[in-house]
């Protein structure tokens, strides 16, 4: 599971859902928290903090929002080349889960239907550290 020193940023255009996810965080112990309210302002978060020792090492972006979509984002993280195994996971809503094979193509590393409860949410978060962590 991610470490709870784990830099993390949180996207999602509505500041009730931003919350939501930072306080499920909080819960589980994680402190690092950073947020932005769309794929834009998400990709400068990262491109900011991407300094030594700064980094994000956990994007859990919404996928729909304005300027840039989380799938746009997911697309430009995977084309970076220091990006490529940044574990990023998708929240979507039931009416988008018939995209998700989009994300997964796009290198998803895992993705949550909100509503979700803690339980789902931790669970997901695990089964994503472990497709970026397997063992050899
Ligand atoms: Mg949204």
């Amino acid at each position: 599971m991610f470490p709870p020193d784990t830099r993390i940023l949180v996207i999602d255009d509505m500041p009730s859902i931003r919350d939501l996810v930072k306080n499920t965080l909080k819960a589980m112990g994680y402190k690092n928290i950073q947020e932005a309210a769309d794929g834009e302002e998400g990709l400068k978060v990262l491109l900011e903090c991407n300094n030594p020792g700064g980094e994000i090492q956990l994007v859990i972006s919404d996928w729909n929002m304005p300027k840039m979509k989380g799938l746009d984002l997911l697309k430009q993280v995977r084309a970076t080349a220091e990006w490529t195994n940044l574990p990023f996971v998708l929240l979507t809503s039931e009416s988008e889960r018939d995209q998700v094979t989009e994300a997964v193509l796009a290198g998803v590393s895992n993705y949550i239907v909100k509503p979700f409860s803690a339980k789902i949410f931790e669970d997901k978060l695990k089964a994503a550290w472990a497709k970026h962590n397997k063992k050899a």
